[in-house]
């Protein structure tokens, strides 16, 4: 087969399983509006949760770091590029998640792919939620380490898969808010089957992180869990981008040794470290009280409206509210209708969800007002009918 027909041949499959992906270049798609072109549309398809993309006091402090540090690190953080300001956002991270230490990341799926690669051996074993995110589940095939998948939050079957021979080390790895779902993994009860085993647990907390807990410190902090390996990423209620994993002091040396992603490549911009730490504060403060607190009000409309239309949701308190359509063509079909009538909604089809659960996945932000939702309701209702 040549190349070409190779290339053909994968997108020709995509395209016939409607499953076809295409980007859209918006003016602007993080907030209450998307633009793109001449038209305006209500966004429901931002993880900006918090509303804190165009934050001014974040603004200001990435303006003031390029005013201070230049545009770029200049290296990797093993050379020339680790600064005051990635050792600072460092600190303060560990401090408000209760940990010895924090490694920042370029972005969360590097620090997936980077602390996978970097701890675990063919000996080893990887024990993942089925419904773990593609950069999880992407660095456990890669793994020499064996990847068993237990069914989405499922303890009795991860206990099975635990409870089988290992002649190494095992990690489980689970999401604290699922990205596609919503919904949120049994932590306390996951750590416990791990601990029997001798098994560490992975978190990855994406869509935890800032938006649930006290002072926003997530899915753990609210589950009084805590994980060996913490994974949080700013792309979503931070609203900057980059990732930190959170772990002992042992495990960060570890890391600084072994973590490819961290020794050859150029560390995050010094303004976007400040830029974090900004909304680090933004978080903790009770402004980001408030705008959780605006946030679960939406989020509690929103599911009262649906409860009394025919759509079904599943048991998701997050700002991610999944109406499962089944079909892809059913799903692209719901999504080009909200577009028309102004909502902007992503349909999310295999191989990003399983097989026959396609999906309208919509989010909602503390950027969205009352009215937003209200017309969200209706838009749906008239489409269902
Ligand atoms: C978005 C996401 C990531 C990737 O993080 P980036 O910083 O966007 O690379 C990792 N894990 C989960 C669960 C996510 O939702």
């Amino acid at each position: 087969m040549s190349w070409q027909q190779k290339i053909d041949d994968a997108l020709n499959a995509r395209r016939s399983a409607d499953a076809l992906r295409r980007r859209y270049a918006v003016e602007q798609g993080a907030g209450r509006w998307l633009m793109t072109g001449d038209r305006r549309f209500l966004n429901f398809s931002s993880n900006d949760y918090l509303g804190l993309s165009h934050h001014p006091q974040i603004i200001h402090a990435w303006q003031q770091g390029a005013e201070r540090f230049g545009v770029g690190s200049g290296g990797s953080g093993h050379v020339s590029g680790y600064t005051v300001a990635h050792q600072h956002v460092e600190e303060e991270l560990a401090d408000w998640l209760g940990y010895p230490r924090a490694l920042l990341f370029i972005s969360g799926f590097a620090a997936n792919q980077a602390v996978i690669a970097a701890l675990m051996a063919k000996d080893d074993r990887i024990v993942a939620d089925r419904l773990s995110h593609a950069s999880l589940l992407e660095a456990a095939s890669l793994s020499p380490a064996p990847l068993r998948r237990f069914t989405h939050n499922d303890t009795r079957h991860l206990t099975r898969l635990l409870d089988a021979p290992c002649p190494g080390q095992q990690l489980v790895v689970t999401e604290g808010v699922f990205s596609m779902d919503g919904d949120s993994a049994p932590l306390a009860e996951i750590q416990r089957a791990a601990a029997r085993r001798n098994a560490w647990l992975l978190v990855d907390d994406a869509h935890g992180i800032g938006v649930c807990g006290e002072e926003g410190r997530g899915s753990c902090w609210r589950q009084q869990v805590r994980p060996e390996l913490l994974v949080v990423t700013f792309g979503k209620g931070f609203g900057v981008s980059g990732a930190a994993i959170l772990c002992s002091a042992r495990v960060a040396d570890y890391l600084l040794q072994f973590a490819r992603h961290l020794i050859y490549s150029t560390s995050m911009p010094p303004a976007q470290a400040q830029a974090i730490r900004a909304s680090l504060a933004v978080i903790r403060s009770e402004e980001g009280d408030a705008r959780r607190a605006k946030l679960a009000a939406l989020i509690a409309r929103f599911r009262r409206g649906v409860d009394r239309s025919r759509y079904r949701l599943g048991e998701s308190h997050s700002a991610i509210q999944p109406l499962i359509v089944g079909d892809n063509a059913r799903a692209l079909h719901l999504a080009e209708t909200l577009r028309s009538r102004g909502c902007w909604a992503t349909a999310i089809r295999p191989p990003t969800v399983p097989a026959g659960t396609a999906r309208i996945r919509l989010t909602l932000t503390q950027s969205h007002e009352r009215e937003d939702i209200d017309r969200l309701l209706e838009v749906l209702n008239d489409a269902g009918e």
